[in-house]
């Protein structure tokens, strides 16, 4: 067994800036302040994501205001001549910095929690050294956050070592105590009474006596219904005091908002915040399509469901980005291209939709970007019906990609071609997977009334008979997969982007400049799915015997259909290094257009076909083939494991307002790249101690308990 109490995060964790200082330099004095406002309502509203990570998070996050209250070299200055070593101080501004990054103490990706490097009794000794602490009247305010967050703080057992539903884990959006059937229970309630999960938490006060709490800034009267012998209570106005913020914020955009779409956009925001109305948000992300192209790109909500063990209720998630001209006209092009690509696609035209809903594509450099942590592309909406009649939108996120300095496992000449591409090989798979992944492929449905979408006689090309299945009245192809959705359509969008690889248009429409090392490209991003898919392993939790997280899942399970072909395409080895147990990966590349073309092809038919036609049954058995572990790769995964690199800290700059006598000017703020800029960036994001969100957090214990 390995040693899990390794840390994901450790001293030698890198810092990786998310800047924008020259594309936010060419903004005007409106879009500054349009930026500005979007960005205090991302970062107020990212308070919410410390509520849904576990219980401690929100009394840790005021406990590190309390803390770093004042000037951070002062507190080292103080702790360093009270005989705190700085090796301490580092480990210590490494837990709040990795703490802060991903908005609780569980990774955002993996969802494993850390725990700090340094001794309980040093860590309290650093609290003692800081001014607040020496202020007698703070002091119990501080003494009384510790003790109701050490415990948590340094539990490594289970269920306090991951995030997942009791007895596997534990997460904010569940009281502590409750069981699984408990909130299958109350989600069924919730489907009866057309309440959307997106945007609540449950809470348990007794073993027949339940909560469901609705974010919103308006408090209604609790209403209270009996279901199947329990009781539940209907409560809004969770989260009232933060939201509040972030409708005032984003209410104050309005008068700079450059369109009637992004004016109405927010005029629904604040609408669904105020209110909890999930049909609010619908027509702001119906607005938010409409907006194409904008030079300031946002989206706010309940917004993407990977963190919650039962995937129905989502975080919280607040952005705002800068387009990036140069890329956005590369990736223009792919979409004014993207029905010639689907010509080459592996499945009939039956199964493509009518008309590929040309989404708009924007590369975007991040501004402000207010959740657990940042992804490299995003498409949104989730919501199924208007991603299906309205569209959606794509955007890539190209200064939150960092890079690799060492390739492990896979053979030297890969790798370096891997490391020199690195880049255009990212470019291609990002914007492969976003756009023509997800965007890709026809859902077969028969509305209500019993019309069709479809041709009835059209044939299943994975059984060669007309088509058995189809979703039905208001399914949708998040209810009809449920857990396996998130995975399944990840791997769906990877499988979508390693397929196009193998297409030297796609290098020619997207990255001209590469156009003469499409081969190359190739290669890349095939090794980059092969050394993806080994390192997916340290992702698979050896108790619950399945991967921690969506993509990764995915990624494992196209590995898996690669070694499947045979042939010898791709060799995975046991071997040494400097005496240490190694891995030895070979492709063997000159069959990429064969063996890999064709195993990936017929997988992908299967992949789409299975989801177009809301097979389940079949996308199930499909999907768990390839998902399993096998004792061979239960070693690799040891191998992996012990050799994993530990994450980065993402550091993120500070949009502010500066009053200059009788003008205001907006400023942008960059960091120095050290665990002490993350601290001061949050520091300058959160400048007053939120006491609001204390009792905010004090309050809800009556029944989101801990444990
Ligand atoms: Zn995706």
């Amino acid at each position: 067994m390995e040693n899990t109490k390794k840390p994901f995060i450790n001293i030698e964790s890198k810092v990786l800036g998310i800047f924008a200082p020259e594309e936010f330099s060419q903004l005007t004095t409106n879009e500054k302040l349009y930026t500005y406002h979007l960005s205090r309502a991302a970062w107020e509203g990212c308070k919410i994501c410390f509520f849904q990570s576990t219980y401690e998070s929100p009394g840790l996050f005021i406990l590190f205001q309390y803390i770093f209250n004042q000037p951070i070299n002062q507190l080292k200055k103080d702790c360093i001549s009270s005989g705190i070593s700085e090796d301490d101080w580092n480990k210590f501004c490494l837990y709040f910095a990795a703490f802060l990054q991903n908005t609780g103490n569980l990774l955002s990706f993996g969802d494993t929690k850390f725990i700090p490097e340094v001794a309980e009794e040093i860590f309290f000794k650093i609290i003692q050294n800081s001014f607040s602490y020496k202020n007698e009247d703070l002091k119990p305010i501080i003494d009384n956050l510790w003790n109701k967050t050490k415990g948590f703080v340094y539990c490594f057992e289970k269920p306090f070592d991951s995030r997942g539903l009791f007895p596997d884990g534990l997460t904010g959006y569940y009281s502590s105590d409750l069981e699984k059937e408990e909130v299958v229970l109350v989600n069924d309630f919730m489907k009866i009474m057309n309440i959307s999960c997106l945007n609540t938490r449950i809470g348990k006060i007794n073993s027949s006596e339940y909560v469901i709490l609705i974010a919103s800034v308006n408090i209604e009267e609790k209403k209270t219904h009996y279901y199947k012998e329990k009781k539940i209570h209907i409560v809004t106005g969770d989260y009232s005091s933060i939201l509040r913020r972030v409708s005032y914020h984003l209410d104050k955009a309005i008068e700079f908002a450059a369109n009637k779409n992004q004016k109405k956009m927010l005029e629904n925001y604040v609408r669904h915040f105020n209110t909890g109305d999930i049909e609010h948000h619908k027509n702001s992300q119906r607005d938010w399509v409409k907006d194409v192209g904008p030079i300031i790109e946002s989206d706010f909500g309940f917004i993407e469901t990977y963190q919650d063990p039962t995937g129905v209720r989502a975080e919280f998630e607040g952005f705002v980005a800068v387009v990036n001209k140069k890329q956005s006209e590369q990736t223009a092009k792919v979409v004014s291209n993207a029905d010639k690509f689907l010509e080459n696609s592996p499945w009939p035209r039956d199964f493509e939709k009518d008309k590929f809903l040309k989404p708009d594509f924007t590369s975007l450099s991040v501004v402000s970007f207010g959740c657990s942590g940042t992804p490299i592309g995003i498409n949104i909406p989730n919501y199924d019906d208007i991603r299906q009649n309205e569209g959606f939108k794509n955007v890539y996120l190209g200064n939150c990609l960092g890079k690799p300095t060492t390739i492990d496992f896979i053979e030297t000449s890969l790798a370096d071609n891997l490391l020199k591409y690195y880049t255009p090989c990212m470019f291609h798979i990002v914007i492969f997977h976003e756009l023509l992944g997800h965007g890709c492929g026809k859902l077969l449905q028969e509305d209500s009334t019993g019309v069709k979408n479809f041709d009835p006689n059209i044939i299943n090309p994975c059984t060669g008979k007309v088509v058995e299945t189809w979703y039905k009245g208001n399914d949708t192809s998040r209810t009809v997969f449920g857990k396996l959705y998130s995975a399944y359509e990840e791997c769906r969008a990877d499988s979508v982007a390693l397929y196009y690889s193998c297409f030297p248009e796609s290098i020619d429409t997207l990255q001209i400049e590469y156009n003469g090392e499409w081969k190359e490209i190739m290669e890349g991003v095939f090794t980059e799915y092969v050394v993806g898919g080994l390192k997916s392993l340290q992702y698979y939790n050896l108790e619950k015997k399945e991967f921690s997280q969506a993509h990764v899942h995915g990624g494992y399970v196209i590995l898996q259909v690669l070694l499947e072909a045979g042939n010898n395409f791709i060799i995975i080895e046991k071997t040494k290094k400097d005496n240490k147990d190694w891995i030895a990966v070979k492709i063997d590349t000159k069959q990429i257009l064969t063996t890999g073309l064709n195993a990936i092809k017929n997988f992908l038919l299967k992949l789409n076909v299975f989801k177009s036609t809301a097979d389940f049954e079949k996308a199930t058995k499909l999907f768990a083939h390839y998902s399993v572990v096998n004792e061979f790769f239960l070693e690799i995964r040891e191998i992996v494991v012990n050799n994993k690199k530990p994450r980065r800290i993402e550091l993120q700059g500070n949009v502010e307002l500066k009053n200059t006598g009788s003008n205001n000017e907006v400023v942008y703020k960059t960091y120095p790249e050290t665990m002490e800029g993350v601290l001061e960036s949050f520091k300058n994001r959160f400048s007053t101690i939120d006491n609001e969100m204390l009792s905010l957090w004090e309050n809800s214990h009556e029944f989101m308990k801990p444990l």
